[in-house]
C-alpha cells in the first residue's frame, strides 16, 4: 500500500470512529407534532361589578377582536393601571366576555414600571397576588389583589393531549428554534373541551425567544 492510501484509509477510519452511533429509533426522541404560538399583551379580565364602576352601571363591552379561544374577545374599552407608587401604564385592553372575577395579567417588565411584584400564577389562583388601581371613564376601583404574571401554558383538546401525549396541569418543556432558540420549562398544559391549540405567552418570554407569529413550538419528551 503506497503512503497516500494509507494516509486516507486512516482519515476514513477516524472519520467512521468519531461519527455518533445513531441512536434506536425506539427510544429516540419524537416531537413532530407543533404547536402555534400566541403572544399575550397586558390585559385585564372584569368582573361585572368592576365594569359597572369603571365604565357605567350595566356597560356592555364592545367586541373589537375575536381571540384565539372560542368566545373570547379583546373589547373596544381599556382601563389604566395605577400602581402603588403612582406609576400608571395607560390603555390597558379589557378583554371579554365579563367574568365572575378581575385578573389584571401583566409582564415582569410592565410590573416593574408599576413598581409592584406580581406573582406568576395560573388564572384564576389569585389569593394574595398583588393590589392594584384601574381607572375607567367613570370611576376607580381599587383591588386588594388580583394583578399576576400568567404562568406560560398551552391550551389543547383531550384530543390534541393524546397526540402530545401529555395530561391536564402537566408542566412540560418546549423548544423554540431560530436565532433566539430557546428551552422553556414549567409550561403549563391546559386541556379543556372548545380549546384551540395554542401556546400563551406574556410578551417578556416572547421577546425572550424572539418570537414572530406565525411561529410554532414542540413538546420536548425526554
Ligand atoms: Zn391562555
Amino acid at each position: 500500500m503506497g503512503e497516500i492510501e494509507r494516509i486516507a484509509e486512516e482519515v476514513i477510519r477516524r472519520l467512521g470512529a468519531s461519527r455518533p452511533t445513531p441512536a434506536p429509533t425506539a427510544t429516540r426522541t419524537t416531537a413532530t407534532a407543533t404547536i402555534p404560538v400566541s403572544v399575550s399583551a397586558r390585559h385585564i379580565h372584569v368582573s361585572r361589578g368592576v365594569l359597572d364602576r369603571l365604565y357605567g352601571e350595566g356597560f356592555k363591552l364592545t367586541p373589537l377582536t375575536d381571540l384565539g379561544q372560542p368566545g373570547e374577545f379583546a373589547s373596544g374599552q381599556t382601563v389604566t393601571l395605577v400602581g402603588q407608587s403612582m406609576r400608571a401604564i395607560e390603555h390597558v385592553r379589557v378583554l371579554g366576555p365579563v367574568r365572575t372575577y378581575t385578573q389584571v395579567e401583566i409582564s415582569g417588565t410592565d410590573a416593574v414600571r408599576l413598581g409592584i411584584e406580581p406573582p406568576i400564577r395560573r388564572s384564576g389562583d389569585l389569593a394574595g397576588s398583588e393590589p392594584i388601581t384601574l381607572v375607567g371613564p367613570v370611576g376607580t376601583v381599587r383591588l386588594s389583589e388580583g394583578t399576576i404574571r400568567a404562568m406560560r401554558h398551552i391550551h389543547m383538546t383531550e384530543r390534541d393531549a393524546q397526540i402530545h401525549r401529555v395530561k391536564n396541569e402537566d408542566l412540560v418543556r418546549i423548544r423554540f428554534s431560530g436565532p433566539a432558540a430557546l428551552v422553556l420549562e414549567n409550561v403549563l398544559i391546559r386541556v379543556s373541551k372548545s380549546a384551540l391549540l395554542e401556546l400563551h405567552l406574556d410578551t417578556d418570554n416572547a421577546n425572550a425567544a424572539d418570537v414572530r407569529p406565525p411561529m410554532t413550538v414542540e413538546i420536548l419528551h425526554s
